[in-house]
Formats: C-alpha cells, structure tokens, sequence
C-alpha cells in the first residue's frame, strides 16, 4: 500500500545535495509519525517540517501530469487516488504540529532547496518568538 513513491530518485537526491551544500541536516524516508502510515522524504525534526518531492506523473503536476491516454480508465482512479492520499497525509501531519512542503520533481533543485530554506527560517522564527495563533495577531 506504500503506492508508487519510489525513494532516492534523481529529482530527490538533487535536492538533498543541494541542502547538504547549505549545511542543513535532515533525515531521509522517515515516518516522522510512527502512527500515521506516511512516510516523508526529507524531514527536519526540530523545526517539524516535512517535505514531500513529489513525482509530476503520480501526483498529477498541473504542468507535466497529463492524463496517460492509454489505459486512461486504470491510470485516472489510480492517481486520483495518489493525490488524494497526499492530501490526506497533509491534513493529518499538519493537524500533528507538523508544517508539510511539497516540491515538484520538475522543480529545479536550487529553487527548491530556497523554499526549503526559507521556511526552516520562518519555522524557527515562529517557535522563537511562541508559535503565535491568528488571535494572537489580532491583539
Ligand atoms: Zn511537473
């Protein structure tokens, strides 16, 4: 039931070296959650944040996940439900204080490895000053 996410592909890899370069440690194909049947491919702990890279043909990339038009009626179900499970792992990681960052397997790994960057520093920034609620804000 792990569907098709295949760990270590080139996309992947590509990512990780780069955030290596920037001195980031993480590990790799984890569950961060050992009651929840998800696992992540690029996790950093302490600031609880997880990053999926995500295959354009399996998760349906508005760029590149065009539907297959041969055998459409198994491949449509069949990623419709990859997508629906990445959701479904997204809402219950988030629900478990967990901030969850998808990254296209078409996006350049440097640009990637940014995203990530910055929301590491958002992340610690928040949990600096107390994760404040919108209530908080507004006060
Ligand atoms: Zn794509």
């Amino acid at each position: 039931m792990r569907g098709n996410r295949k760990t270590d592909t080139r996309p992947e890899i590509a990512l990780r070296s780069a955030l290596h370069r920037r001195g980031l440690r993480f590990r790799k194909n984890v569950r961060p959650e050992p009651d929840i049947n998800c696992r992540v491919d690029i996790v950093f702990r302490g600031q609880r944040l997880a990053v999926f890279v995500d295959g354009c043909f399996w998760h349906s990339c508005p760029m590149h996940g065009t539907r297959p038009k041969t055998n459409a009626a198994y491949w449509t179900p069949k990623i419709a439900r990859n997508v629906e499970r990445d959701r479904m792992n997204d809402a219950l990681l988030t629900r478990r204080g967990w901030r969850v960052l998808r990254v296209w397997e078409h996006e350049a790994a440097t640009l990637a490895a940014n995203r990530v960057e910055a929301e590491l520093k958002y992340l610690s920034q928040a949990r600096c000053t107390g994760r404040s609620s919108t209530a908080d804000l507004q006060a």
